[in-house]
């Protein structure tokens, strides 16, 4: 083995996202013409339409934001030639697709990934057992034989299988954006002032805090109550709750999240467990100051209510996994140490009592929900939403547990996999 010294790290500046790459340069937009026109012409591209097969099979959709000032240009068919050229790509876009025609993407051969994604996905669609949650009545009407999945990469390059366009409510999946909104509400300091960040070992509704009374981590029920109550807590439960919307739309890169009414009124029916827990804070008095208890629980049950699909989710995951920007606009919506905090503590405890288990096995950060959903980040790399309703003992969803197992044995994305070599 090779070892470095220390002081080959002294001029070790971290990964930036992706996209924050795309600086303007010292190339002027006309030499960044002139070089996709000549890489076009290397790669034997003709046409926009084989311009268009390229990004497709690349994993790239032109309906990505990031591409729209050039979609019309990429939809027609024209040769391409320096006229037609000039007619289209901003000079972001030609760098993104010089990107893509050098094969300078998160994941190089997307075809043979795409492939072995799905035969993963097979292996875990056979899996039997699991039972889908009831102990919110409207969650016992999801169709247990439902098996979506997503892939979004740092780049933007996605593909999806089964039901993937079928919306189900994110339950717990909520929680890590939950948290990273409370902290960038207001800082690191105040939120662990409230909240620990060591894994709990029990039931995500167990009634128990840690040793200063306080929730153990914000991945369990008692610490998202807590996150919630520390999201806008002057402001009416509306305007907290369209925020924290808005903050899962800017992770998604388009309006994609919508409202369960139907389970909302379903789970604050079903609720003694959740305000058992926060009385239980409340008598400890570790709640802000000022919170008032019943709003920051409407919060948190409308946040479990929050209904997207695997799409949408593994796009989210992507912009974890791309320290905060969204792959599909470049949009960064927090800051880079918002989403390492996140990715931590979902790495530690994102799987309920499994998560020590999971971190060992697979690996990843990662968020599971009563609903069957899992949202699993590789950092650097891509984000996967996943959702398949039968559940384990503990609270995860069966399938999902398949998925990710088989996944980090098909490639080297469990995050030691660098280090110990197995880097493919
Ligand atoms: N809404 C659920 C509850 O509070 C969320 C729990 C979960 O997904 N683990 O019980």
């Amino acid at each position: 083995m090779v070892t470095r010294p220390i002081s080959d790290f002294s001029g070790f500046s971290g990964r930036r996202a992706r996209f924050e790459h795309d600086r303007p340069d010292a190339e002027t937009a006309r030499e960044l013409l002139e070089r996709l026109l000549q890489r076009t012409q290397q790669e034997k591209l003709v046409s926009t339409t084989d311009l268009r097969q390229r990004l497709l099979q690349a994993g790239i959709d032109l309906d990505m934001p990031r591409l729209a000032d050039a979609r019309g240009f990429l939809a027609s068919d024209v040769t391409l030639d320096t006229a037609a050229l000039e007619t289209a790509p901003t000079p972001d876009i030609s760098r993104f697709l010089l990107q893509i025609m050098d094969g300078d993407l998160a994941i190089q051969n997307f075809p043979i990934f795409e492939n072995r994604i799905a035969n993963i996905y097979a292996y875990a669609q056979a899996i039997p057992g699991g039972a889908v949650a009831n102990y919110i009545p409207e969650l016992a009407k999801q169709d247990p034989n439902a098996f979506g999945l997503a892939v979004c990469s740092i780049d933007g390059q996605r593909m999806a299988l089964g039901e993937a366009d079928t919306p189900f409510c994110l339950q717990s999946v909520v929680k890590p954006l939950n948290y990273a909104l409370a902290l960038g509400l207001n800082g690191e300091r105040y939120v662990h002032h409230h909240v620990g960040r060591e894994p709990s070992g029990l039931g995500f509704n167990e009634l128990t805090l840690n040793r200063d009374n306080r929730p153990h981590n914000p991945m369990i029920n008692s610490g998202a109550i807590m996150c919630s109550a520390m999201i806008r807590p002057g402001r009416p439960v509306d305007e907290r709750f369209d925020m924290l919307m808005r903050f899962w739309d800017s992770a998604i890169g388009s309006q994609a999240c919508s409202f369960d009414a139907a389970v909302y009124a379903s789970e604050q029916a079903t609720a003694e467990r959740n305000y058992a827990l926060a009385r239980l804070m409340q008598s400890h008095g570790v709640f802000p100051e000022g919170s008032i208890v019943e709003r920051a629980l409407d919060l948190y049950f409308r946040s479990c209510a929050i209904s997207l699909d695997c799409r949408a989710l593994s796009v989210a995951a992507a912009t974890l996994a791309n320290g905060g920007v969204c792959p599909l606009t470049g949009h960064r919506i927090a800051e880079p140490a918002i989403i390492r905090n996140t990715l931590s503590l979902m790495l530690t405890c994102g799987m309920y009592d499994f998560s020590g288990e999971f971190a060992f096995v697979v690996g990843l950060p990662a968020k599971s929900g009563v609903s069957g959903g899992l949202m699993l980040v590789v950092p650097g790399v891509c984000g996967i939403g996943l959702w398949s309703p039968p559940l384990d003992r503990l609270g995860n969803t069966v399938r999902g547990l398949e998925f990710s197992r088989r996944l980090v044995e098909a490639f080297p994305f469990h995050i030691f996999a660098g280090t110990t070599g197995e880097l493919r």
